[in-house]
């Protein structure tokens, strides 16, 4: 091992080493170039990027000045100009430290060459704009921030916006309001025509309701006549004793009245449909007994004998029986013609009206709302026949 030692070390010039080297690996000869390549790459990006600017007459010699713009924008903010003819416009500001972004960044072109800036000292950009510059633009910004001209023209624009964008708004507002009022006229005419219209419905609803009311008071009034034309045949007797209770014989208890109080003659001629008593009265009166004739002569001659052989009888009376609402308009017309009456002039009953010398007492008898008096004074057989 020494010995070999001492044999190689006699026997390590220069040449023989690197001979060696680049015999023991290729490799090694791979990695002291790579790192060359990567250099060798930026520096022909730099001599591509000075042959584009030496194209260029207005490219200036030596190194890259920026200059900050302020008000340069329309915005009103500042800009970074360099002296190339890129522009920057300001994207980030944190303590003294601003960063430039190219203001070159629309639908085409999007460059985002970015210059850094810290306590006044610029960073140039490490890559390249992806478009040309345009050389000039330095003092073409300062021309335009500082000429008077241009500030006016950007208020003037700006106000032109502003006064655009409210007359815009005034026009809408406008518009709005002759919407609503158009809407407010529809509307009052639809409420217009709704009122009119219920108007129009409920004088139709009102004369069509007159016009029941006037065929029910008819259909009313018919039925009374029907039902009093049922009841022709029938008298009504008043007072006469029960002889009985339940048990009593009414048709022959009636023809012994009709004999013995009335002087009836051939009582036993007289022929009865129906014979019965009413209910109980509510004056505690005896029950009165309604006679249906069979022959309305035997009816007539009963009745017309009532007024002379009961004249001095209070206790019994007879009447033609008609329905309880004709009771009611007799109940209210018999004062006046017992009034009348005792004046000596021919008053009667005939239906519902009172005849007084022949001409009728009072035409709004009938007119008048039907009673609601309780109880049943006046006999009534409803539903009976
Ligand atoms: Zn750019």
């Amino acid at each position: 091992m020494v010995k070999n030692r001492q044999f190689q070390q006699p026997n390590l010039p220069e040449e023989p080493m690197q001979t060696e080297k680049e015999d023991d690996s290729l490799h090694a000869s791979f990695n002291v170039e790579l790192p060359f390549d990567i250099p060798s790459d930026v520096e022909e990006e730099n001599i591509a990027d000075d042959s584009v600017y030496d194209d260029d007459e207005d490219v200036p010699a030596g190194p890259v000045t920026y200059t900050v713009i302020d008000n340069a924008t329309q915005r009103g903010k500042p800009k970074l100009v360099d002296n190339i003819g890129f522009s920057y416009t300001l994207k980030t500001e944190k303590n003294g430290a601003r960063t430039w972004q190219c203001s070159v960044r629309n639908k085409t072109i999007h460059c985002g060459v970015i210059v850094h800036e810290k306590d006044g000292v610029f960073i140039p950009p490490s890559i390249q704009h992806n478009h040309t510059a345009a050389p000039g633009t330095l003092t073409a910004t300062k021309i335009k921030v500082t000429t008077p001209v241009h500030s006016e023209n950007v208020r003037s624009g700006r106000e032109r916006k502003d006064t655009n964008k409210m007359s815009n708004n005034v026009n809408t507002a406008d518009s709005m309001i002759i919407s609503l009022d158009k809407i407010t006229d529809r509307s009052k005419e639809h409420s217009i025509s709704n009122s009119c219209e219920i108007e129009d419905r409920v004088r139709n609803l009102e004369k069509s309701n007159r016009k029941l009311e006037s065929e029910n008071f008819e259909l009313k009034e018919k039925f009374l006549e029907l039902q009093s034309h049922s009841m022709k045949y029938n008298l009504t007797f008043g007072g006469i004793r029960n002889q009985d209770g339940y048990e009593e014989n009414t048709e022959d208890v009636l023809r012994s009245f009709l004999l013995e109080e009335m002087e009836i003659p051939n009582v036993g001629d007289i022929q009865f449909q129906n014979l019965h008593r009413l209910g109980e009265r509510s004056d505690g009166k005896e029950r009165s007994i309604i006679g249906c004739f069979t022959r309305f002569s035997d009816h007539e001659r009963v009745n017309r004998a009532a007024a002379s052989k009961l004249k001095n009888k209070p206790q019994f009376s007879i009447y033609q029986q008609y329905p309880r609402e004709i009771n009611e308009r007799h109940k209210k017309l018999i004062p006046k013609m017992k009034e009348f009456k005792r004046q000596r002039r021919h008053a009667k009953l005939v239906y519902d009206k009172l005849l007084v010398d022949g001409e009728v007492y009072n035409l709004d008898a009938r007119c008048e709302a039907p009673p609601t008096i309780p109880g049943q004074p006046l006999p009534n057989n409803d539903g009976d026949y």
